[in-house]
């Protein structure tokens, strides 16, 4: 006899997939992609129906219900998950919960679906006594079918004319389900009627009539920062609309970027087209109902940061990745995906054309564009303002510095406030000084779980782990000579505004990381007060390299470049330049002639030479030799195996024998370690890594499927997390 048999992914770290029968009961109204209620172990738990099939269900357990009675995931999506489950070696179940919005997983809980109650006109002749019922029903009538909500905000105590109005047959009531829309009562920004000029209208050409070829192309847009990005993803969206299909916009981050969402929904909203934004600051409601209104396909435009190259949009016809270089989008933990990659496969899935943004593209992209595997668009000019800043390197080595200031940057400052114009400074270190040390002996303050100095947070008097946020009071005397000369060494954008408040008095300053900012709403605080011109110098970390256009501001300054520069990773230089070169690109942009001041030991590095000319492919042909050398990605490809655990010795052992069955099998993959990770020990785990490297992917690939016996030989107490094409190592 013949089964309905489901197979089910379940939160769990195994990489296959449970199967169940379905029912007869159930039979009719189970589809792939429902969420289900299924015994497990000795518990009932969520699952999601990846495929139903045909066969013997003997010894199955049943499904025991459905949550919803429409499913949660569309078939495009599934292919998604199934795709990055196997190329990222992550259990499928935990793959599709880091998916879906966090309401969705959640077994004890089904999310409340909210109604609403909606009115309808049945007999407007009705002879109606009340004043009240008969604005009501007329305002109803001129609405056709009108929800509470609605009614509330003209009419302050509806319920007793409303329930009356019913009761004389005047109107009906019948219940809708209510979707939170958190923009509702935003208002409108005002659009702005912009014709491209002709390096735009060429891309936007480019990406159209991919877009009316229905199939898979994967554009590279490099263009300035001002040079019109945003306006040629307006108008390839737009024309994906026209032909009748939907966009998914992917940002770094929402909170970072409120200029662009403002712009897609002046632009789109007025026209009906509904845009859903996905963010952190949604509540889980928030995001479960716009999960459901995209699943329904009455959504036309998803924009989001990494998590939304999931969101199930069924007919997409463009997804862009804008600032596709940033970092953000890959998932640092747990199921360690990258957005913009996944958004290239999802194209090629959907067979809708990729478009990735940047000013500074990441080497990898710029690479695959000379490669041919990207068409490379670009836009050279700024739009207003022709002039990019002028750049300058200071060699700190030939200086006379004021703690972190030269003179001659202390000198540009000055000028431009004797001017009246706004000055950027972008130290990449918050707190006060990264560590303190004891002049006495030499002794450093560590944290205790991570292997790692405190930094020094003076306002607070605190110092404090940036790892796993370990705080401890700021010590009087050195806990191992008893000296009392503690001194902070380095220092943080905290110190550089207490500098630039004894050298400036009369500035207005402030500053922007992530201390400033934690608080709801600071972020945009700081903005609106740039953009007013009520800060005179702004002082902060990479945040305030990213995306804002500030007209005021003429002067940029980069702190401590080398403390960018030296990070031992083999992409610091690509990190560098790319950094120095944004935060370049903030000075000027309304009036032109901007100035920028970059301070370093190293002036020569290639990094910020090529920064200082924002020479994108004089840095990229500098780069791409050592990369080459090396075998680094793209010229090779790279899986870094984290092993973690609480005793050293026992990750340290586990970690070499796995190494020595790799050394067996490896091939022609080259197996780097076992070797301590740089963070050695973070939040209290001992953390030890194995680098594979692989001049062709399908190596790397040959060899991950060999793991999965060697992993289950894993002692209990170590941890194994596997990190295909890792960002920092
Ligand atoms: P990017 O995203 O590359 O930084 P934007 O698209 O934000 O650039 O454009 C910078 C500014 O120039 C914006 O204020 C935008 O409205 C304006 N702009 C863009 N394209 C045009 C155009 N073709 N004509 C006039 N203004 C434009
Ligand atoms: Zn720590």
């Amino acid at each position: 006899m013949s089964d309905f048999i489901a197979d089910i992914a379940v939160n769990i770290p195994l990489k296959q997939l449970f199967s169940y029968r379905i029912p007869e009961s159930l039979v009719s109204s189970t589809d792939v992609g429902m969420r289900v209620k299924i015994p497990f172990g000795r518990r009932l738990t969520v699952g999601f129906i990846l495929s139903i099939r045909n066969g013997d269900a003997a010894g199955l357990k049943d499904l025991q219900g459905l949550f919803e009675d429409e499913p949660i995931l569309s078939s495009e999506l599934i292919k998604l998950l199934r795709w990055a489950a196997d190329y990222y070696c992550h259990p499928i179940g935990q793959v599709v919960r880091t998916a879906l919005p966090a309401a969705l997983g959640n077994e004890k809980t089904t999310v409340k679906i909210r109604t609403e109650a909606i009115y309808q006109p049945l007999d407007p002749e009705i002879k109606l006594r009340g004043k009240t019922q008969q604005e009501l029903l007329t305002f109803i009538i001129q609405e056709k079918s009108v929800g509470l909500t609605r009614i509330r905000e003209q009419f302050s105590a509806p319920h007793a004319a409303l329930k009356r109005l019913v009761e004389v047959g005047a109107l009906q009531c019948d219940e809708r389900e209510l979707c939170r829309d958190p923009f509702r009562l935003d208002k409108l920004p005002v659009d702005q009627c912009i014709t491209l000029n002709s390096a735009q209208s060429e891309a936007v050409d480019r990406i159209t009539s991919a877009i009316d070829d229905n199939c898979f192309s994967g554009f590279l847009l490099h263009g300035v920062t001002g040079s019109g990005k945003t306006e040629v993803y307006l108008h390839s969206v737009d024309q994906c609309l026209a032909a009748g299909r939907q966009a998914l916009v992917l940002v770094p981050e929402i909170s970072l970027t409120p200029q662009l969402v403002s712009r897609f929904r002046a632009r789109f909203e007025l026209k009906g087209i509904r845009i859903a934004v996905l963010h952190s600051g949604l509540s889980s409601g928030e995001r479960y109902d716009a999960w459901r209104e995209i699943m329904r396909n009455q959504i036309q435009i998803v924009i989001g940061a990494r998590s939304a190259v999931f969101a199930p949009l069924q007919n997409l016809g463009l997804i862009v990745v804008d600032e596709e270089h940033e970092s953000s989008y890959k998932q640092a933990e747990g199921f360690r995906y990258n957005a913009r990659d996944l958004a290239l496969v999802r194209g090629q899935q959907q067979h809708c054309p990729v478009l990735l943004g940047s000013a500074t593209p990441s080497f990898a992209s710029y690479y695959r564009s000379e490669q041919g595997a990207l068409t490379r668009l670009t836009l050279d000019k700024r739009v207003h303002a022709g002039d990019l800043p002028k750049v300058e390197i200071i060699d700190l080595k030939e200086q006379v510095c004021d703690g972190e200031l030269s003179n001659v940057l202390i000198e540009a400052i000055q000028q431009a406030l004797e001017q009246q114009e706004q000055v950027l400074l972008l130290l990449n270190r918050r707190g006060f000084a990264p560590f303190l040390l004891c002049a006495d002996c030499g002794e450093t303050f560590c944290c205790p779980n991570c292997e790692i100095t405190l930094t020094y947070h003076q306002q607070k008097r605190e110092l404090r782990c940036h790892y796993c946020d370990y705080v401890d009071v700021v010590p009087e005397s050195c806990h191992k000579c008893q000296g009392l000369n503690i001194e902070p060494q380095g220092a943080g954008t905290e110190k550089l505004e207490e500098e630039l408040e004894k050298l400036f008095p009369s500035a207005r300053i402030k500053r922007m990381d992530r201390d400033t900012t934690s608080r709801k709403g600071a972020h945009q605080n700081i903005m609106t007060e740039m953009m007013a011109r009520k800060i005179d110098i702004l002082v902060g970390t990479q945040m305030i390299a990213k995306g804002h256009d500030f007209p005021g501001v003429s002067l940029v300054g980069v702190l401590a470049a080398d403390s960018t520069l030296n990070i031992p990773d083999f992409r610091s230089g690509e990190r560098s330049f790319s950094l120095f070169t944004q935060v370049a690109g903030r000075a000027g942009r309304a009036s032109g002639g901007g100035k920028v001041y970059i301070q370093s030991y190293n002036p020569e590095h290639y990094a910020l030479t090529c920064a200082a000319e924002q020479d994108y492919h004089q840095f990229y042909l500098q780069e791409l030799p050592f990369r080459q050398e090396l075998g680094y990605p793209p010229c090779g490809h790279l899986v870094n195996l984290v092993f973690s655990g609480n005793n050293n010795h026992q990750v340290q052992a586990a970690a070499k024998q796995f190494s020595s069955f790799l050394f067996r099998v490896a091939g022609s993959v080259e197996i780097l370690g076992p070797s301590p990770c740089p963070l050695a020990r973070l939040r209290g785990k001992s953390r030890y890594q194995i680098l594979l490297k692989a001049a062709a992917r399908p190596d790397l690939r040959r060899l991950l499927n060999r793991l999965d016996e060697q992993i289950a030989q894993l002692p209990r107490q170590v941890t194994l997390h596997i990190d295909v094409d890792p960002i920092d190592m």
